[in-house]
């Protein structure tokens, strides 16, 4: 008889289950076969053996990452679902610039849950980003109408740099030359703090005081003020207004969007520029962002106006084509001649509040708004009844409530989960939205009856509740009259209209998107779901750190992680780009100089080849720029940086370098050029959007750098959103941990040192909600994982460098012939033997169903490519085909075969409607034009318009949508 007695090792060692596939299995794009395939041709037997000669020994990391196994998604998303529980969702009455609202949930699924619209990237390709641009379009509409201003760009970062770049615009375009600026005491506490830390490193006096009695000592170039004040006071600002312009200075009013539905419009009252959030509109508050900034100003500031504009043109059929207009004006291009160094912005959630703008349309709004007021002035008269100090008289939604029983009012509303605005000992704020309903308006009140009951029917309140503002400051102008916003007001409408645009947009549910430096990879659905869970998306930036307890566990998890994965010794999470990191980097730099007696150090040596952030980010933090010249191997010139080392060794701050170098190529020597730096005094700050050639490889704190950012949208996996959001946090070495970012609203004790600098965001953690999804990619990808997408990365890129290299030089190459991470394809030649530009190859490759790399860029003439890890071998064969097609192409223009103005690539790309007219008098064939390869029969993705005239653009400057007149149905 046998009896079963268990095993003795069973007890040891876990049971053992199959096993399956891991989530880095999904997230990497080629197996085993694939992989052995592609080093077969690169000859080399081994991923470790090519990662051996790609990387330099000198600087490689010779541990494994101690970050453990990766989870499954079911695992990940279970274990962040407990930490995300530790977080208590409170009803938010806090307001300072945030409110609850609600996304329609037609936008929330078809927009933010939908991977058509997150993993497009910025719109520079316009023929085929036509549907993010036309909705980039509608914002930039919803701001110039409701702002009563002519011009508004397609978003920044936050309503705080906002308010920092409308003072850099008034500095360099003011009348008034001035050091000193005006920032009202009502604007709100964390706009003035970053206004603050953006004047300093200027030399900007900032004088925070009160409109009322302020009296100009000496001109001022500007001003900013608060409409409604913070505490939800509406001032009338004209005569303000009109005494700083007649002294020549330019007035800025921070306005919320919502209120301007009823209320006299920023440009109606004279005002320059006017600024704010757009929060409000259908976007999450998740704990500080992401949201959408909007900017406004007149037409007389328009080329001076930070971030991208979208605006009207034609293509080369005369149909109306949108495209990014007056691109050399985007500061990040002009380089050290900038004024802002603003590179991502928050795309995505401008197309959210743009939408929730088209959906409601202008009379939605208007009730959304009455509605809004209609509880603001009902809540008011409870709290009147009940014998407190208030006034709905003068505000919109805000309430300030005057009580010496304001701290004991403040923790009873807590305890009912209700978060006020405390604003002293003495006064209480609350602020109303659209999601406030009757009942809770009735908790408010009761728990302001302190136990006792209310003495009138909220009933009775709001049948009499005013649901006008102050006649002095009301809205008189239409706004939202074009069709756009009066159309898709039904939710099939909407959907249909959602659907049309995404359509018309290739993102990468499409294809491949190889953008060099940008490294857009697959950006998981198990990391995106975490980010509408109301845990993480439900939390006011300012709510008590008591009930946030899930997102510090979050900060510090992650921090950690990125500590492990760079090398330094601390971490700040604050910084909403990538630009806005090296800025905040910078400052870090600074800030360790001046507190060594060093102030005088403020020379950033940067190598001519840096992306454009880099001197602009440098020029912010007070720094003068002294370029550093690169040898024809697209490295440091180690002669010329030691010379201007040398040159500038009493005043060196800093220097600024991306590594791998923004040519491709793993520098063998960064090592030595980080301890020519050090030895003359000056830090290390490594731009660390090459990052993902580095994972589990090599740290950058480990050789030599000081501070570096991570872009988290591009090597931890936020989707680019067309152009936003990011998030772009800075590592430092521990002598630095010190001036990391502070922040004034919460003191984060966790984070701050001895001597931070100022707040660089609006939010202490910057776009919190959005840090689950590099959360999520890091736990599950594990320590081995993310190494496999470091050498699986080099290896594509060798691989299409090799694939490739027979067609187009590769301009670049490190030891053994390898390139990094990505590689840069030389097309100058063309030009002489074909006269084809590098722009007709990139649009060429949109027949080919392709988004083209990084064109022209770090060099003029070149395409940059970076696969990233996650594409397949079969998808960057049919790129390489693509590409070597075209060279097929222009070699038929080179031999004569074929008219060099008129053939395929000149007129790149082609709609379906030029194809299907009657008349085809080309010298190619129609199917050439369309079906070059084989696989283009399977799917096609066809662009909207043709060629974009982008001269005809910028001359002819239209950057709203039409009026209703132009459409002939008035
Ligand atoms: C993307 C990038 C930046 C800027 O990052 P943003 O998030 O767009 O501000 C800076 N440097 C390099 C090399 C980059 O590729």
């Amino acid at each position: 008889m046998t009896t079963f007695s268990p095993q003795p090792q069973s007890t040891q060692s876990p049971p053992a289950l199959l096993e399956v596939k891991t989530f880095a299995q999904r997230h990497l794009g080629s197996g085993s076969d694939a992989i052995a395939q592609m080093l077969d041709q690169l000859g080399y037997k081994t991923l470790d053996a090519l990662v051996e000669m790609a990387v330099p020994q000198a600087i490689r990391l010779q541990q494994p990452l101690p970050l453990g196994e990766g989870l499954s998604e079911a695992e990940a998303l279970a274990q962040l679902k407990a930490i995300a529980q530790q977080n208590q969702v409170c009803h938010s009455y806090i307001g300072m610039g945030y409110a609850p609202c609600i996304t329609p949930p037609v936008i929330l699924r078809n927009i933010l849950e939908n991977p058509g619209w997150y993993t497009a990237y910025t719109p520079y390709q316009a023929e085929i980003a036509q549907g993010r641009l036309e909705a980039l379009l509608n914002f930039q509409t919803l701001v110039t109408d409701l702002t009563g201003l002519a011009m508004a760009n397609a978003s920044l970062l936050d309503e705080a740099t906002a308010a920092a770049e409308a003072m850099a615009l008034s500095y360099g375009a003011a009348k008034a030359k001035s050091q000193r600026f005006f920032v009202s005491q009502d604007c709100h506490p964390q706009t003035i703090e970053v206004v603050q830390t953006r004047a300093q490193p200027l030399g900007i006096e900032v004088i925070v005081g009160d409109h009322q009695t302020f009296v100009p000592q000496a001109p001022i170039f500007g001003a900013l003020l608060a409409y409604p004040a913070s505490d939800g006071t509406l001032y009338d600002y004209r005569p303000f207004i009109a005494q700083v312009q007649q002294q020549g200075g330019l007035v800025t009013l921070v306005a919320d969007l919502l209120s301007l539905v009823l209320l006299t419009p920023p440009g109606e009252l004279g005002a320059d520029i006017a600024i704010g959030n757009t929060q409000r509109f259908g976007v999450p508050l998740g704990y500080g962002g992401p949201h959408a900034a909007y900017f406004a100003t007149s037409t007389a500031y328009q080329r001076k106006m930070p971030g991208r504009i979208v605006g009207l043109s034609k293509d080369a059929n005369g149909n109306p084509a949108l495209r990014l207009a007056l691109q050399t004006r985007e500061q990040h291009i002009r380089r050290d001649k900038a004024t802002s160094n603003i590179c991502t912005a928050q795309v995505l959630l401008a197309v959210i509040a743009s939408m929730y703008g088209v959906y409601h349309g202008p009379d939605g709004l208007k009730a959304i708004a009455h509605r809004v007021r209609q509880c603001t002035t009902a809540l008011a008269a409870g709290l009147q009844h009940l014998g407190y100090d208030t006034d709905a008289s003068h505000c919109f939604d805000t309430l300030k409530v005057v009580s010496d029983r304001a701290g004991s009012l403040w923790q009873a509303a807590a305890d009912q989960g209700l978060n006020l605005r405390y604003i002293d000992g003495q006064t209480l704020g609350i602020t109303l939205d659209e999601t406030t309903t009757v009942a809770d308006l009735e908790q408010l009140l009761l728990c302001f009856a302190q136990g006792g009951t209310l003495p009138v029917s909220l009933g009775d309140l709001l049948a009499q509740a005013d649901v006008q503002v102050a006649p002095g400051f009301r809205r008189t102008s239409a706004f939202l009259h074009q069709p756009v916003f009066n159309r898709y007001h039904s939710e099939t409408e909407m959907l249909r209209y959602l659907h049309r645009l995404e359509a018309k947009d290739l993102a990468l549910n499409t294809s491949m998107i190889p953008l060099g430096s940008c490294t857009m990879k697959l950006n998981a659905t198990a990391e995106m779901i975490p980010i509408t869970w109301p845990e993480f998306g439900q939390i006011h930036p300012f709510a008590p750190l008591s009930q946030t307890q899930g997102y510090q566990v979050l900060f510090q998890q992650l921090e950690q992680d990125l500590q492990d994965i760079t090398g330094f010794a601390a971490v700040s999470l604050q910084p909403n780009a990538g630009s806005q990191g090296e800025y905040a980097g910078l400052l870090v730099i600074r800030q360790y100089h001046q507190q060594r007696g060093d102030g005088h150090r403020t020379v950033c040596l940067i190598p001519q080849s840096a992306h454009g952030t880099n001197p602009a980010s440098a020029v912010m933090a007070g720094m003068t720029v002294v370029p550093v010249r690169c040898d024809d191997q697209g490295n440091v010139d180690l002669a010329d940086l030691t010379a201007k080392a040398q040159q500038h060794q009493e005043n060196l701050a800093a220097l600024m370098v991306t590594y791998p170098s923004t040519h491709g190529v793993f520098e063998a020597e960064i090592r030595t050029i980080c301890q020519i730096i050090h030895d003359h005094g000056g830090q290390v700050y490594m731009d660390g959007a090459n990052m993902n050639a580095q994972v589990g490889l090599c740290r950058p704190g480990d050789f030599g750098a000081d501070v570096c950012h991570l872009n988290l949208h591009k090597t931890f996996c936020i989707p680019h959103g067309g152009g936003g959001p990011g998030m772009g946090p800075i590592g430092v070495a521990a002598h630095l941990a010190p001036f990391l970012p502070g922040h004034g609203v919460l003191s984060n004790q966790n984070t701050l040192g001895s001597h931070p600098i100022g707040a660089v965001s609006a939010a202490p953690w910057g776009s919190a909600s959005i840090l689950p999804i590099s959360w999520m990619y890091i736990k599950m990808m594990g320590a081995a994982g993310l190494t496999e997408a470091t050498q699986l990365a080099i290896l594509n890129a060798n691989y299409m460098a090799h694939r490739l290299a027979p067609h187009y030089p590769i301009l670049y190459k490190g030891i053994g012939g390898l390139v990094a991470h990505e590689c840069i394809l030389d097309l100058r030649d063309l030009k002489r033997t074909a006269g084809i530009e590098v722009e007709d190859v990139a649009k060429r490759l949109m027949d080919y169903g392709f988004h083209a790399p990084t064109v022209s860029w770090p060099v003029a003439g070149t395409m940059m490519v970076e696969p990233t890890e996650s594409e397949s071998k079969e998808e960057l064969d049919r790129f390489c085909d693509a590409m070597i097609a075209i060279r097929q192409e222009v070699r038929a223009i080179e031999q004569g075969q074929i008219d060099p103005l008129n053939n395929p690539l000149k007129h790149a790309p082609h709609t379906a409607e030029v194809l299907l007219a009657d008349d085809w008098d080309r010298p190619y064939s129609r199917e050439q034009a369309a079906y070059p390869l084989p696989w283009l029969r399977q799917f096609k993705f066809w662009p909207v318009v043709g060629r974009v005239d982008n001269a005809y653009g910028d001359r002819n400057l239209v950057c709203s949508c039409a009026p209703m007149e132009d459409y002939g149905t008035v």
